[in-house]
């Protein structure tokens, strides 16, 4: 178990045992708000600790499939009741490896609670169809099935919550998991399976290899024994796993990037636009699949909405995400604060105006950390590549628009299609809204975060590619249909044929 003051050397979790990689090398899990912390050392992993691992789920698949769903259940529930017990320490590990302030490690630990408690119930959910049969003395009835050995690729933003949308819905419909979490959080999802481990998951079921995309991500992929593939990361990324995919055909799901728009409608509650727009672009440093950092609004409260969002803005504290006084956490790493330093650029030079921020935040508490001030540019055209393109930094870009129509063809003019919102009282402007905007998720005068472990949650476009995690629509992914006919009548009864006459 890792401390606050000592960095441990993890290591994989493999047919029920904490191994070594056979790579001898490691990752370092460092604090983004003091890069001299040293969470922890987690395995470097290669194509042989994948192999390992992918063979000690097939293996545990034979029987696991066969545990009745409501016993598999019955460890989910201990595993939530153990994660409610741990979850401020794991929160706060959270913090330290991801940077975002303790209230939304917590929020991140309750949804691996929510989804855990959820996928407990589902143990005695997994209702198939019985139906009468066009045929005499012939019985009809549709079930679920597992789907064999699922690989779990998943993103550093949510590190259990988002490993637990997948492992949970996995584990209870009979399928063995191989996860490969994010390399710069890997101590959320290690946390995450010692507490399956804990609550009595048998050996095999459920293994983690850490690693990089290339090195422990791509075998995962590759293997031919994992039937099935759920990755949450960038769209760059979900092309090739998709790519992977194809040519053996495996069940794919795949949820990436995202440009969120909340529109502002000139009879919307002002102030609790704001709210929104403040939580919805400066979350989680605006680095959420969801976050809204697009604002579009109506001309005709503009300059107060901008003078009133960019005062608010500036009031953000940021700094280390422990401390209770802090809004707003650090970038994840270096490299995505570059990311964030060459989109503000991009936009002083297509003409988008800085209304505030613009700078990385440097010096004193500042100066071991990836920090960046909130960032908002204003009058931008939404053909503008900061309106347009995912940055996944603390940077709103603000659109002025006419009319509704507008506002939508702005809303949808981008690749991606994960979540929008509205804010207006009038009830006309919010039915057209949540009828035309394409994307996965629509909010009426709530910002574009906020998602619900019993709800579908997913996008459109480049975003998804057609599944949804959560609720009921993660069992449907994880499982595949097999529709049984029995036949009581002794005589051949020819469906289509015979009942004509
Ligand atoms: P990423 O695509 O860089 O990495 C995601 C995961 O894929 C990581 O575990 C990584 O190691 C792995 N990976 C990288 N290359 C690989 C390869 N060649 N083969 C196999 N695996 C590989 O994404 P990230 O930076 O971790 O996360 C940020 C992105 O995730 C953003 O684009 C964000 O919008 C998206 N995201 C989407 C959702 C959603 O539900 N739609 C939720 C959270 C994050």
């Amino acid at each position: 178990m890792a401390t606050a003051t000592a960095p441990k050397a993890f290591k994989n979790f493999i047919n029920g045992e904490w191994v070594e990689s056979r790579s001898g090398k490691v990752i370092e899990d460092r604090n983004p708000a003091n890069s001299s912390e040293l969470v922890g050392t987690f395995p470097a992993s290669n194509a042989e600790d994948v192999n390992l691992a992918v063979a000690a789920a097939k293996n545990a698949y034979k029987t696991w499939r066969l545990t009745p769903a409501p016993k598999r259940a019955e460890i989910l529930y201990r595993a939530a009741e153990i994660l409610v017990k741990r979850k401020e320490e794991f929160a706060r590990e959270m913090t330290r490896e991801m940077g975002k302030v303790l209230a939304e490690t917590r929020g991140d630990v309750q949804e691996a609670i929510d989804m855990t408690y959820l996928m407990a119930g589902e143990g005695r959910r997994q209702f198939g169809q019985t139906t009468p049969s066009e045929l005499p003395n012939k019985f009809a009835m549709s079930v679920r099935t597992p789907v064999g050995v699922a690989a779990l690729i998943t993103p550093w933003n949510f590190p259990m919550a988002i490993p637990s949308w997948k492992a949970m819905p996995a584990l209870v419909t009979g399928n063995t998991v191989v996860i490969k979490p994010a390399e710069d959080t890997p101590l959320s999802t290690y946390n995450l399976v010692q507490v399956l481990n804990e609550a009595g998951l048998p050996p095999g079921v459920l293994n983690v290899v850490f690693g990089d995309g290339p090195g422990a991500g791509a075998p995962l992929l590759n293997n031919p024994d994992t039937n099935l593939v759920s990755f949450t990361g960038s769209t760059e990324v979900g092309r090739i796993v998709s790519e992977a995919c194809a040519p053996s055909f495996k069940k794919c799901h795949l949820e990436m990037g995202g440009k969120n728009i909340i529109i502002v409608m000139d009879d919307a509650n002002l102030d609790l636009a704001i709210d929104g727009a403040i939580w919805g672009g400066f979350g989680t440093t605006g680095q959420r699949c969801t976050a809204a950092s697009r604002v579009a609004v109506h001309k005709k409260i503009y300059a107060a909405f901008v003078e009133k969002f960019v005062a608010r803005a500036r009031s953000l504290r940021v700094g280390d995400g422990l401390d209770p006084a802090i809004d707003m956490g650090p970038s994840i790493s270096e490299q995505q604060l570059k990311t964030v330093r060459s989109y503000v650029e991009i936009g002083q030079k297509e003409g988008a105006k800085l209304a505030t921020g613009g700078h990385r935040l440097e010096g004193g508490a500042y100066a071991r950390g990836w920090f960046h001030e909130p960032t908002i540019f204003t009058d931008c055209d939404p053909k503008m590549r900061v309106a347009k393109e995912e940055i996944f930094g603390p940077v709103v870009s603000v659109v002025p628009f006419d009319t509704i129509a507008q506002a939508i063809e702005i809303a949808n003019g981008i690749s991606y299609g994960l979540s929008a919102a509205i804010y207006t009282r009038n009830i006309n402007h919010a039915f057209l809204a949540q009828r035309d905007l394409e994307t996965g998720i629509v909010y009426v005068n709530a910002p574009t975060i906020g998602a619900e472990t019993h709800l579908p949650f997913g996008g459109i476009k480049n975003t998804g590619n057609g599944h949804r995690e959560s609720g009921e629509a993660a069992v449907d992914f994880y499982t595949e249909w097999k529709t049984i006919y029995i036949d009581y009548s002794d005589r051949l009864q020819r469906a289509q044929i015979d009942n004509a006459e």
